[in-house]
């Protein structure tokens, strides 16, 4: 079988074509995974909607329904950085249920990537950094309360610290918060990982895929997850607006495979979302994006998944 891969037409709704936020990165991308022969329309799985009883298994039940209904306050649209629409609400609930279904693809098939989700700066009523609901913490309590795993690990790979994960997550001990970041980036207020990985900026690939190399060697071996969830932003890139990173291409690529062979070579599935990335040029955003998808295209014909 091909790669598990998540999508649905509503991740890219109309939006200001020269806003900061590069909303049809999620329908270039899909353009571009099929473009480059990696999956085909009819193979992709479609999410339903995430139900609002599963958002607050991670957020204030009033922050969920004043954001479905259109009911933000100047304050919270002002942090927010988007604006509301019905179609942007339908996105924003559909692509957690998109990282959710990525979730079970991966328990059920080892690996899984979805082609968006990383929405790791969202708080428990707010939003922050383009971020709304935070998939990452919503989908680790549900795969925890449903008994599915016993301890997810979240190595967040996005330039920007996983602050929104970390906080939400901070008393569930069970699932684990690591991120990899560069130390002078947004957000300014850090707040406290498990495993915090402040990166100086200007790194590159080799510095850079040593860190991550030594991380999982350590981590993987003393939690033993039952899932990782990966963010794999590629704002680490070079040619990023707003990262201070230095990574090629070929970084990412190798970034990404070896993260998902430290996974799969221990028997834990991984499923990957596609965090950050910030580019005028989308074009050359999507097929950045589209780096994690191949990688993991690789890994699995490589070990006979398919
Ligand atoms: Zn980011």
């Amino acid at each position: 079988m091909f790669l598990p891969l998540v999508y649905h037409d509503d991740y890219s709704p109309p939006f200001p074509a020269e806003h900061r936020f590069p909303m049809e990165k999620f329908r270039l991308l899909y353009g571009h995974l099929l473009d480059s022969g990696l999956t085909r329309d009819e193979q992709l799985h479609r999410p339903e909607i995430c139900p609002a009883e599963v958002l607050a298994l991670a957020h204030c039940p009033a922050y969920i329904r004043r954001f479905l209904d259109g009911d933000l306050g100047r304050e919270e649209q002002r942090r927010l950085g988007l604006p509301w629409s019905e179609a942007l609400a339908r996105r924003t609930v559909r692509a957690v249920g998109g990282s959710l279904l990525t979730a079970e693809l991966a328990m059920r098939h080892g690996l899984a990537c979805h082609l968006a989700g990383g929405t790791h700066h969202a708080h428990f009523d707010h939003a922050a950094g383009f971020c709304i609901f935070n998939d990452l913490a919503v989908i680790s309590r549900y795969l925890l309360e449903a008994g599915t795993v016993q301890r997810v690990l979240i190595f967040d790979c996005d330039v920007h610290q996983g602050d929104g994960t970390a906080r939400l997550l901070a008393d569930t001990p069970e699932a684990i918060t690591v991120s990899l970041h560069c130390e002078k980036n947004f957000p300014a207020r850090k707040a406290e990982s498990d495993w915090d990985i402040p990166l100086p900026m200007g790194m590159g690939d080799a510095d850079y895929l040593q860190v991550v190399d030594d991380a999982l060697n350590y981590l993987l071996p003393l939690y033993q997850p039952d899932l990782v969830l990966y963010d794999a932003g590629v704002d680490v890139h070079k040619d990023d607006a707003l990262g201070y990173l230095q990574l090629t291409d070929a970084g990412l690529a190798e970034r990404d495979e070896r993260v998902i062979r430290h996974c799969l070579g221990r028997d834990i599935p991984v499923m990957g979302v596609i965090g950050g990335g910030y580019d005028k040029d989308r074009a050359a955003l999507a097929r950045r994006h589209g780096i994690l998808h191949h990688s993991a295209g690789r890994v699995w014909r490589e070990m006979g998944l398919e």
